[in-house]
């Protein structure tokens, strides 16, 4: 037993994730959580889960060990780079964030800091899981890569012979090296499903992306055994997901959990959708959102999550507005939202390379947008996603402001995406084209 007591909650060096959550890569990787680098042993070798390393060698090992005795003598570890920057610049890092909230999985923080050994071991399994399930996708949006999306591994491999493609791109395409695998299927050869059901009781929160999760036959697996052994009622169920895989019975399995926080890509509307995320459909998605509104359980929250880009930067308003053309958004506003995320790479589809007039026009339709709103209570929510928009849209004009980029080699790109596919962007995104050429 250490002798340090939970005053270290209060520590600048202190942070829960190491005591409470097991994060994940796509390929197994570990990490601290979401923003943290590479956990990596003290040989300096990257520390990963998979047939020949359990979860528990990591949950345990010498490095997460490591990292929680380093946090209690009063240091944050190398892989917290991130936050201990952003708090030298008085930004509230995710560190911060965290701790001052308290999430419902780190509330029995304080035993297990007391349950810490001096060497840095943990008997408790963690609360919470952040496990990126493989790049397995049925999907190839336009800005997505091998290393996301299986479905990207050969396209990927074509588009690196083109000479035409901008530089960035050829950066993002690049995978897994010659010899690597084109699929990562980590947890299907690793202990992960049967260490969560036999320390199924620890579990609070079960967050899941890929890939798309919901394509790994060993989720379902875990959800219906968690549900079997009566576990589930105490798990927070969270999800990035393009929502192909959703269908009535999903939703029924769902329903066995505490909550759901699902966070569903969109990013255009109609033959933009489908050319944008190449192998969804635009029907398929409406279904989709037909389905949620009548969904009785009431403990969902279902988040629109938009990835702003080239593709789609002119058309941001049509999107909100189909997205409020679901009467049960408006009548639950508190249970449905959109996230407006942005991309910032590849550099060729960040909006930040666009020409003048093209973020001129975008602004504009997003200051009209806020100028028609009536006063009546039931645009609130509009109101505020318009103005968290526009907000957003002024920092991100503003990216890649110090390497300016030609808006050619987004045409550049865009020409190479048309060659390997078969479509023509041109037709389907005119006013861009003419903005653009
Ligand atoms: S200090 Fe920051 S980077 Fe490190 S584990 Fe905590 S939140 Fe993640």
């Amino acid at each position: 037993m250490t002798s340090k007591q939970p005053e270290v909650l209060s520590s600048p060096a202190f942070c829960v994730y190491p005591w409470t959550q097991l994060a994940t890569t796509v390929s197994g990787k570990i990490r601290l959580c979401c923003h943290s680098l590479l956990l990596t042993d003290p040989r300096g070798k990257v520390v990963q889960v998979g047939r020949e390393a359990p979860i528990e060698s990591a949950w345990n090992g010498e490095a997460m060990k490591a990292v929680r005795r380093t946090m209690l003598s009063g240091t944050l570890p190398g892989p917290c780079s991130r936050c201990i920057r952003q708090e030298k610049q008085g930004v509230v890092s995710r560190r911060l964030n965290t701790l001052r909230s308290r999430p419902r999985w780190a509330e029995d923080i304080e035993e297990r800091i007391r349950a810490t050994s001096a060497d840095g071991s943990l008997s408790a399994a963690p609360s919470s899981y952040d496990l990126r399930l493989g790049n397995t996708c049925n999907l190839r949006c336009v800005m997505c890569r091998p290393q996301l999306s299986t479905s990207w591994v050969q396209p990927g491999a074509s588009l690196l012979k083109s000479e035409k493609i901008p530089t960035s791109a050829r950066q993002h395409l690049q995978y897994p090296g010659p010899n690597g695998p084109s699929e990562q299927k980590w947890y299907a050869n690793s202990d992960l499903v049967t260490y969560l059901i036999e320390n199924a009781s620890s579990i609070r929160q079960l967050y899941f992306a890929g890939g798309e999760p919901l394509l790994a036959q060993e989720h379902w697996r875990l959800l219906e055994e968690l549900v079997g052994q009566g576990a589930a009622p105490e798990i927070d169920l969270s999800y990035d997901t393009n929502g192909t895989q959703i269908t009535p019975e999903t939703l029924k399995l769902w329903e066995n959990f505490r909550s759901l926080d699902l966070r569903l890509s969109m990013d255009g509307i109609g033959e933009k959708l489908e050319y944008i995320r190449e192998g969804s459909s635009f029907a398929g998605m409406q279904r989709l959102m037909n389905l949620l509104g009548d969904w009785p359980y009431p403990r969902a929250e279902v988040r629109l999550l938009v990835t702003i880009q080239i593709f789609n930067a002119l058309d941001l308003i049509e999107i909100l507005d189909w997205y409020w053309s679901f009467a049960w958004t408006r009548a639950r506003p508190n249970n449905v939202s959109i996230v407006w995320s942005f991309l910032e790479w590849p550099k060729c589809l960040s909006v930040g390379i666009l020409p003048p007039e093209a973020k001129a026009i975008i602004l504009k339709r997003v200051d009209e947008a806020l100028g028609r709103i009536s006063s009546a209570e039931s645009d609130e929510f509009k109101m505020l996603s318009l103005k968290n928009l526009a907000a957003k849209l002024k920092y991100i004009f503003t990216l890649w402001a110090e390497e300016p980029t030609p808006v050619g080699e987004f045409v550049g790109y865009a020409d190479a995406l048309d060659h390997i596919s078969g479509r023509r962007w041109r037709e389907i995104f005119p006013e861009l084209r003419n903005l653009v050429e």
